[in-house]
C-alpha cells in the first residue's frame, strides 16, 4: 500500500476544495438508478449541496434534472471538486482533463488500482504524480467518497445510502464498505459528524492529512479513524502526539486476531505479534483504541460530551444492586478504582435516602429512587474530591419515566467538572426517544461498556497531563565494544558469556558469573564466584535450559558443583544435546522474577517488553510492550500497566521492587535496540527485581543477532 514517503508536505487548507467546494463536477454521472454514478449525483442533490452540481456524461443532455456536460472541459464555470466514477481505464484521461481544466481537488471513487496488483499500482502512481505536480490533492482511488455536514456546504459526495447527521466527530475510514456500515451505526446511535472521508488506497491523501485537517478545526471535537494499515508510522506518531493534545483521536484498527505463529524462540518474540505492537504504538501516541465500530462511537460520544477526568476513581450511583455489582467488577478489572466517599458525603446522602439505601460507594438508592433523588445524590457525590468519574445506573422502575431520571442526571452533572456516564436499562422506545438529544450525558445499555469508556477517559486524560516535550534519555555507553561483541556471532544466539557482557556494557546489573569447560573447572570457577552458586549447562540451540534440567540452583560446595555438572551433562545427552560450556553464577536471593525483552517489528522497529517473568511468562502473558524511541513516562507506564503491578509494589510483607531501576533498564534496552539493529531478539528472564538496587540482577539472558530487516516507511 502506498504511503506518504514522497509527501509534498501538507497544508491542511489544500483539502478545502475537496471538503468545502462551491462547484462539483460528477464525472460518470449516470441515469441508471442502480449505478454508482447515479447514487453519487442523487446524494449530492437530495442532501441539498449548497453549491452548483455539474453532471458529466458524454451521452446525456440532463441527469437528475440537471443539465449534463459531455466533458469537464465543456463546463463554462471553474470547478472546485471533481468526483470521478468512470470505468478504471478512463480514469487517467479524466484526471488529466480535470487538471487541464483547473479543477482544484479530486475524489476518485473508481476501483481497480493498487489493490489489484502491480499493473494497477503503476497506473495509480502515475495519477498521483500528475496530481502532485499540479499541487492539488486527491482522495482515493477505490473509495466511497467524502461528506461535509457543515450547513454552509452540505456535501454528500458518497454513494452511501445513509445520510450523515451534523455533529462534532471527524471520521476517516480506510475501507469503503465499512464506511457505509459506519454511517449506519452513527445514524443508529444518533451520532453526528463534521466531515467523513473514505480514504481508499490513500494514493495521495492519507489519514495523517486528515488528522492535520481537523487539528485546528473548532467544530471537530473528536477524531475517529478506521485503519487497516499505517502508511508511515513515524509520521503518524509525530502528528498524533501533537493533535492528540488538542483533541482525542480514536482508532479502530482491524487485524486484531493473532498473526500466524512467527518463527521466534524467545519469550518476547513469541508473545509479540503485529497486534500487541499496534496497541503499544497507539498507546504511546495517546491514541485510544476501540475493538469495534460500536465501541468507537460509545467512546466518541463520551469524549465529545464529557470534560477531562482528573484521575481514575469512580463513583457509582444506582437504584438496583445487581447492575452496581457488575459495574464495580468491570471497573476494577479495567484498572479503575472505586472511590471511597468521605464521611461528610455519606452523611449528606444519609440525610435524605431511605434507611435501606447504601450510602457507601456504590451508592444504592434502592428501587424507590425518584428523578429528584438521582439529582440530589449525584450532586453530593460529585462534590466529593475523591471522585474523578461517575457512572449512574437506572433500571426502569414501575412508576417513573426513565427520561425524567436521565434529565435529572444531566442537570446534576452540569454544575460539576467531572465525566458522568448513564447506564439506562430501559426499553427501545426510550432509546429511540433520546437519539437526537446531544444535551444529555452519554448513555449506555449496560455497565460494562460504560466502564470501558470510563477507563479510556481516565487513560486519555492521564496521557494529556503528561509533559509533552519529554525526550528519551541518553546513556553514555561503549557502543563500539558492544558492536564488536555482537559482530562476533554471524547469525543466531550469542554465547551466554557474550550476552552477559553486552548487558554489563549497557549498565544493566547482572549476577556475577564465570564459564567453564568441564565439571572440574566448574568447581574451580565456583570458588571465584563465591558460594552458594547456580550452575547452568549451555548448548547452542538450548533456549529454555530448565526444561531439560540444565539448571541447578543453591549449590553449596565444590562437590555439589561437580556432581551437578555431571548430571547436567547426562541430562543434555539424553535430550540429544551436548554441553558446550558451563555457566557458574552467583545465587541471587529474593526479588520478583520479571522479564525484559526486545523484539523487532518490520514496520515499527525495535519493541520493548516488560512483565512478570519466570518459566510461565507465555502462560500468564502479563506483559506490556513499548515502541522505540521510549521516554521515561512511557517506560513507567509499561511497568505500571501490567496486571501484576501490585506484586512489584510488595504485597503481604514482601519488599517492593525498585521501580526506578526497572524503568532505567527499559530505557537502556531501548537505546541498545535502537543503536544496534543487528539485535533481533533479547530476553532477560528472569531479572530478579529486589528492593535493594544492589541486589537486583539479571540471572538469565538470551540474545539473538542477525541481519536487520529492510527499513520500513
Ligand atoms: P531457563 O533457560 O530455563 O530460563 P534460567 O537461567 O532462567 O533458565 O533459570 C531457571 C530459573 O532458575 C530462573 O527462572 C530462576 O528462578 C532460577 N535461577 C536461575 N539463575 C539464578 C540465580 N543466579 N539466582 C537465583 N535463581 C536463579
Ligand atoms: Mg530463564
Amino acid at each position: 500500500m502506498p504511503d506518504d514517503r514522497n509527501h509534498p508536505g501538507t497544508d491542511p487548507r489544500t483539502l478545502d476544495p475537496i471538503f468545502s467546494p462551491r462547484t462539483v463536477a460528477v464525472v460518470g454521472a449516470s441515469r441508471k438508478r442502480d449505478s454508482i454514478g447515479f447514487a453519487l449525483l442523487h446524494n449530492m442533490v437530495v442532501e441539498e449541496f449548497a453549491g452548483a452540481i455539474y453532471p458529466i456524461n458524454p451521452s446525456a443532455d440532463s441527469i437528475h434534472s440537471l443539465k449534463a456536460y459531455p466533458s469537464v472541459a465543456a463546463v463554462p464555470d471553474p470547478i472546485d471538486l471533481a468526483l470521478i466514477a468512470v470505468p478504471k481505464g478512463a480514469v487517467p484521461a479524466v484526471v488529466r482533463e480535470c487538471l487541464d481544466a483547473g479543477v482544484r481537488g479530486l475524489v476518485v471513487i473508481t476501483a481497480g488500482f493498487a489493490e489489484t496488483g502491480a499493473a494497477g499500482a503503476a497506473v495509480e502512481a502515475e495519477i498521483r504524480d500528475l496530481v502532485r505536480e499540479h499541487g492539488i490533492r486527491m482522495v482515493g482511488p477505490n473509495c466511497m467518497g467524502v461528506i461535509n455536514t457543515d450547513p454552509e456546504v452540505c456535501l454528500n459526495a458518497t454513494f452511501a445510502p445513509t445520510p450523515a447527521r451534523r455533529g462534532s466527530i471527524g471520521f476517516v475510514s480506510q475501507s469503503g464498505a465499512l464506511g457505509v456500515a459506519i454511517l449506519n451505526v452513527a445514524a443508529d446511535l444518533g451520532v453526528g459528524l463534521t466531515q467523513f472521508a473514505s480514504m481508499g488506497n490513500k494514493a495521495d491523501v492519507s489519514g495523517n492529512d486528515l488528522l492535520e485537517y481537523w487539528e485546528d478545526d473548532p467544530e471537530t471535537r473528536v477524531i475517529a479513524m478506521y485503519l487497516e494499515s499505517f502508511g508511515n508510522p513515524r509520521r503518524f506518531t509525530e502528528i498524533a502526539k501533537r493533535v492528540g493534545r488538542k483533541k482525542p483521536i480514536l482508532v479502530v484498527k482491524s487485524g486484531r486476531t493473532a498473526e500466524g505463529a512467527r518463527a521466534a524462540s524467545s519469550h518476547t518474540g513469541a508473545i509479540a505479534g503485529t497486534d500487541v505492537t499496534v496497541s503499544a504504538f497507539l498507546d504511546q501516541c495517546g491514541v485510544l483504541r476501540a475493538n469495534t465500530i460500536e465501541e468507537l462511537f460509545d467512546l466518541a460520544v463520551a469524549l465529545d460530551r464529557c470534560p477531562m477526568a482528573t484521575g481514575n476513581r469512580v463513583a457509582i450511583v444506582t437504584n438496583a444492586g445487581g447492575p452496581a455489582i457488575m459495574a464495580t467488577d468491570a471497573c476494577v478489572n479495567l484498572g479503575l478504582e472505586i472511590a471511597s466517599l468521605s464521611d461528610e458525603t455519606e452523611e449528606r446522602l444519609r440525610s435524605f435516602l431511605p434507611a435501606e439505601a447504601s450510602v457507601k460507594n456504590p451508592v444504592d438508592m434502592i428501587a424507590s429512587a425518584t428523578p429528584e433523588s438521582y439529582a440530589r445524590a449525584l450532586d453530593i457525590v460529585l462534590d466529593d474530591p475523591s471522585v474523578d468519574l461517575a457512572m449512574v445506573i437506572n433500571v426502569t422502575p414501575l412508576l417513573s419515566n426513565p427520561i425524567d431520571v436521565l434529565e435529572s442526571i444531566a442537570d446534576a452533572t452540569h454544575g460539576h467538572d467531572c465525566p458522568v456516564l448513564a447506564v439506562m436499562m430501559a426499553t427501545e422506545e426510550f432509546y429511540e426517544g433520546i437519539k437526537a438529544r446531544g444535551d444529555l450525558p452519554p448513555v449506555y445499555r449496560f455497565p460494562e461498556p460504560a466502564a470501558r469508556v470510563l477507563a479510556q477517559l481516565s487513560r486519555y486524560s492521564a496521557w494529556r497531563r503528561r509533559p509533552a516535550d519529554e525526550l528519551p534519555p541518553e546513556f553514555d555507553v561503549d557502543d563500539a565494544a558492544v558492536a564488536r561483541i555482537l559482530d562476533r556471532t554471524g547469525d543466531g544466539y550469542l554465547p551466554a558469556a557474550d550476552a552477559y557482557r553486552v548487558l554489563e556494557l549497557y549498565g544493566i546489573p547482572t549476577a556475577g558469573w564465570r564459564t567453564a569447560g568441564s565439571p572440574e573447572s566448574a568447581a574451580v570457577a565456583a570458588s571465584d564466584v563465591g558460594y552458594p552458586v547456580v550452575l547452568k549447562g549451555e548448548a547452542r540451540d538450548l533456549v529454555h535450559k530448565s526444561d531439560v534440567g540444565a539448571v541447578a540452583v543453591g549449590l553449596e560446595d565444590a562437590d555439589g558443583v561437580r556432581e551437578a555438572a555431571r548430571s547436567i551433562e547426562r541430562r543434555l545427552e539424553e535430550a540429544g544435546q551436548r554441553v558446550e560450556s558451563f555457566l557458574i553464577q552467583e545465587m541471587v536471593a529474593g526479588g520478583h522474577e520479571v522479564i525484559f525483552g526486545i523484539s523487532t517489528d518490520p514496520r515499527f522497529g525495535p519493541l520493548l517488553m516488560f512483565g512478570l517473568g519466570g518459566r510461565y511468562v507465555e502462560v500468564f502473558r502479563d506483559v506490556r510492550f513499548g515502541v522505540t524511541p521510549l521516554t521515561r513516562p512511557e517506560a513507567e507506564d509499561m511497568i505500571r500497566g501490567i496486571r501484576g503491578f501490585r506484586l512489584l509494589e510488595g504485597v503481604r510483607g514482601e519488599e517492593p521492587a525498585d521501580l526506578d531501576l526497572l524503568a532505567d533498564i527499559l530505557l537502556r534496552l531501548a537505546q541498545l535496540a535502537l543503536r544496534h539493529p543487528r539485535i533481533r531478539e533479547l530476553d532477560i528472564n528472569p531479572f530478579l527485581a529486589a528492593g535493594d538496587p544492589d541486589a537486583a540482577k539479571a540471572v538469565d539472558v538470551r540474545l539473538k543477532v542477525g541481519e536487520p530487516p529492510n527499513p520500513a516507511g
